[in-house]
């Protein structure tokens, strides 16, 4: 097999949405899969499909082409505000998008009129993070600019929270989502059917709160994908955590001193990494770089150590195991590391249906608020 690779366990990834869809579906909140860090997989987004997403999003064109051989009835949204420039790709490839910009409704609307079809808005609201999102006075306005457009269909509101400045969903801002909801609806005379609250951050306050307020949708990657929530980087009880695995060989082994010597000054990505310890280390390379992989989500098998990552090496503390050249390790991925191996053109991607999936429990229990997850 191949060098470096990254392999998909599809059977976790469909268990992980079926238990999130579950927890979230008792309290009316349906899941959207978002598959923008496996660069719109479609085995992933199948998988996530089987585990009962209603829909997929993804924040690149060129992925919702990817996940285009899917079922057509299956929902596609571009989760990332489109560029002016691609209107008719995203009118094309997705059924829906989440906006904020006039200018780019108006081109959506010509080339969803020029397409013979319409296209569904989400309009994304400004709840603190500062990311994407339309300043809460200015929604009513916006809302009236999409019902205008002929070409454009009006699905609801959206929030995105904790990526940009780690602001965390809460009753507070999640409800002043619900009201601005329920202030548009009765200015303008409609029912919103989708206000989707935000990512997987904001699976903590989905699963706690007493009132979801109208809430109704939360588009998932990362707690789907790695099993983690993203605000703390906790694995959430009850979900796999190791569906991905990051392969790479050793190139060198040797027995080298702990400590580097001669004059020092930067290192090729700046300051050089601390190595402690005196004596001598087992130290093996690994055909594995930056351009792989980011170093700061990359976890090691228990009792190696990572001691420093250019860009084509990895040099590792392989303690006591019994390490040769020719040998493959085995890496357990964090979101950053995800990301940047599954979008390297080194890496080759892989995927492996996993264990049968377990039949699904008998009667499904509400879970009380007050359990958290
Ligand atoms: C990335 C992204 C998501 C999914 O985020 P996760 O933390 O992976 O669940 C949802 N919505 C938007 C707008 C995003 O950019």
């Amino acid at each position: 097999m191949t060098a470096p690779r990254i392999d998909t366990d599809l059977g976790k990834i469909e268990q992980n949405t079926r238990t999130l869809a579950d927890r979230l579906g008792v309290r009316g909140i349906r899941v959207t899969g978002i598959t923008k860090a496996v660069m719109g997989s479609p085995g992933v987004g199948a998988a996530m499909l089987r585990g009962g997403a209603h829909g997929l999003g993804d924040s690149r064109v060129p992925n919702l082409v990817r996940l285009s051989g899917l079922d057509r009835a299956v929902s596609r949204t571009l989760i990332r505000s489109p560029m002016l420039s691609q209107a008719a790709r995203v009118v094309d490839v997705a059924d829906v998008s989440l906006n904020t910009e006039a200018a780019v409704l108006v081109a959506l609307d010509r080339a969803a009129s020029r397409a013979g079809r319409t296209h569904g808005v989400v309009l994304m609201v400004e709840l603190g993070d500062l990311r994407e999102g339309i300043a809460v006075d200015d929604v009513p306005e916006a809302v009236l600019a999409v019902l205008r457009h002929p070409g454009l269909r009006l699905l609801g509101l959206g929030a995105n929270l904790a990526c940009q400045n780690g602001v965390v969903p809460d009753d507070r801002n999640m409800g002043v989502l619900t009201a601005l909801v329920e202030d548009v609806e009765s200015l303008r005379g409609i029912t919103l059917g989708t206000v989707s609250g935000g990512n997987s951050a904001n699976l903590g306050w989905a699963m706690g709160t007493d009132d979801v307020g109208r809430i109704d949708e939360l588009r998932l990657g990362e707690a789907i994908l790695l099993g983690v929530d993203p605000l703390h980087r906790t694995p959430i009880p009850g979900l796999h955590t190791d569906a991905f695995t990051l392969t790479a060989e050793v190139i060198e082994v040797a027995v080298k001193p702990a400590q580097p010597w001669g004059d020092r000054a930067q290192a090729a990505f700046g300051e050089a990494p601390v190595r402690t310890g005196s004596g001598r280390v087992h130290q093996a390379i690994l055909a594995l770089g930056r351009q792989d992989v980011d170093p700061e989500g990359l976890h090691p098998p228990a009792g190696i150590a990572i001691l420093g990552m250019s860009s084509d090496h990895l040099v590792v503390d392989i303690g006591d195991h019994g390490v040769a050249v020719g040998d493959e390790i085995d890496f357990g991925v964090a979101y950053g590391a995800l990301v940047r191996a599954m979008t390297s053109p080194f890496v080759t991607r892989t995927e492996h249906p996993g264990d049968p999936v377990p039949e699904r429990p008998g009667p499904r229990v509400r879970i009380p608020s007050s359990a958290g997850w």
